[in-house]
């Protein structure tokens, strides 16, 4: 099959969270089963030199948008079998940052129509257009609607949603302006929802099939609580809605190989993660120690993320347990205030990067005992997959892809591979973290978690293959 994926991240060259993890990943275990895969990516700025020199101009492409004559170049770069097309054009994409600029609605406006002029360009058209998240969700709807597109209006589509929070919703006049599209689509209710138009809504309506990323977050935006408003939509299109796991990239995220940590280690020699986690501590400026725990977050600083959990829970374990606290992460500034002040508090204990730094992230992910993802909903989670791929036990709260992947430990079968809060059952996050916590102090238990947790499958290899299938019916 010939599949066209667009998004607006992707790993290596463009990343902010985990939907770039996936499009760095997913296609390329796709080319692997034997199909044809293109993944359209803005070339912004901020992509590293090294990849960038290797990027080979395809063509330049003229067309009209916002009716003027607009021009991007397609540059292609070839990876593991995958046709990765950057869309360049430096007003828009020349930004240092991907997100939260006060024009992304234009930007990814331009960007979905370029994606349709390429997909058009095709000499042998697509299968399957497959979209990821808001930005790319308008997609699916010009490609039904808009007259440009018409020959190839029958190409299968297909959503992935990896965080219903984020739904790319702009004003009527927004709409009109950035996609020249007849005002009826917007007062009819067609690509609006509640007062704006909905970037995200407008792909569900219009898609053959909507994904996202574990079946129990598909379970729960049926839900009110989880919905973000769009669960009386979902529910109807409940028959087309398809929860498949993420996986991980295994050969990024691999302990035995990875050169961004002090000391590569598997499962046969887990006391070599020791020297990472010397290493963290050097790097911190925490007092070398390998009985004291050490535990870590890494995450964007957000309300979903369960920070205002962790606002609770750490200063007072932090007064009274011997235990160290590593975090990197950026986002809100209020949550980057809060962990600046614990570690003014707490400067033998606790250490605060805020910032994104990949390299710093792999070292964590290595040297760290314990990892903290108290998080209020997660659509799947890849953190926590990639710590127990470096031995390092996750506590999560009980949503989402976390339900799916991380199981309780059990004493007595010596099972699981990690420890579960339930903030709807009233299970309190500082007891799931408590639990784990003594547990450290058992060593032969602490060994059997976290070789559960490296031993687990997280590779896509499944996950890969159920989108196939899903190709395959779509066709
Ligand atoms: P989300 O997509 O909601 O941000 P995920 O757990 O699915 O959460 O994926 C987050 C990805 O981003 C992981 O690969 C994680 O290691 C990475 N990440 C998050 N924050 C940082 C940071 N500050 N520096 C480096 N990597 C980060």
């Amino acid at each position: 099959m010939k599949i066209i994926m667009a998004a607006a991240e992707c790993a290596p060259f463009a990343k902010a969270g985990g939907l770039a993890d996936v499009m760095g990943a997913l296609p390329k275990e796709l080319s692997r089963l034997g199909h044809e895969i293109m993944v359209v990516v803005p070339k912004y700025s901020l992509i590293a030199a090294e990849y960038n020199a290797e990027f080979v101009l395809k063509e330049s492409v003229e067309f009209s948008f916002k009716g003027q004559q607009k021009t991007f170049g397609v540059f292609q770069y070839d990876q593991a079998g995958v046709e990765f097309l950057f869309v360049e054009n430096d007003s828009y994409f020349k930004r240092d940052q991907i997100y939260g600029q006060p024009d992304d609605a234009e930007r990814y406006a331009f960007f979905n129509r370029a994606v349709l002029e390429i997909v058009q360009r095709e000499q042998q058209p697509p299968d399957v257009v497959h979209v990821h998240d808001w930005h790319t969700a308008a997609i699916p709807f010009l490609l039904k609607e808009d007259p440009r597109y018409a020959s190839v209006q029958a190409v299968k589509t297909i959503l992935t949603i990896h965080n219903l929070q984020f739904q790319g919703k702009f004003s009527k006049q927004t709409f009109l302006e950035n996609f020249e599209m007849e005002e009826h689509y917007y007062d009819e209710g067609i690509v609006s929802w509640k007062g704006n138009f909905n970037a995200l809504k407008t792909g569900i309506s219009y898609v053959d099939k909507v994904t996202t990323v574990s079946p129990t977050y598909r379970n729960e935006i049926l839900t009110e609580f989880y919905g973000e408003k769009l669960h009386t939509l979902l529910q109807e299109k409940e028959q087309d809605l398809i929860g498949i796991l993420n996986g991980i990239d295994t050969g990024v995220y691999n302990p035995a190989t990875d050169l961004a940590i002090e000391r590569e280690f598997d499962v046969m020699n887990l006391e070599e993660k020791q020297v990472n986690k010397r290493a963290v501590q050097l790097k911190a400026g925490l007092p070398e120690r390998g009985d004291v725990p050490l535990l870590t977050m890494i995450s964007r600083l957000a309300g979903q993320k369960g920070i205002d959990v962790l606002q609770e829970v750490l200063p007072a374990l932090l007064a009274e347990q011997e235990v160290q606290f590593v975090l990197l992460g950026s986002g809100e500034e209020k949550y980057e205030q809060f962990f600046k002040g614990l570690a003014a508090d707490f400067p033998t204990k606790v250490y605060v990067h805020v910032g994104f730094d990949e390299a710093f992230a792999h070292l964590l992910y290595a040297g760290a005992d314990i990892f903290l993802m108290p998080s209020h909903f997660e659509p799947c989670g890849l953190s926590q997959l990639i710590s127990m791929r470096y031995g390092t036990v996750p506590v999560a709260n009980k949503t989402g892809g976390l339900k799916d992947t991380v199981i309780e430990y059990d004493e007595s079968l010596k099972s699981g591979n990690g420890f579960l809060s339930d903030f709807q059952q009233d299970e309190p996050y500082d007891v799931a973290l408590n639990r784990c916590l003594s547990f450290y102090q058992q060593p032969e238990h602490w060994e059997a978690i976290k070789k559960n947790g490296m031993e687990g499958d997280y590779s896509w290899s499944r996950s890969a293959a159920e989108y196939a299938k899903l190709y395959e019916r779509l066709i």
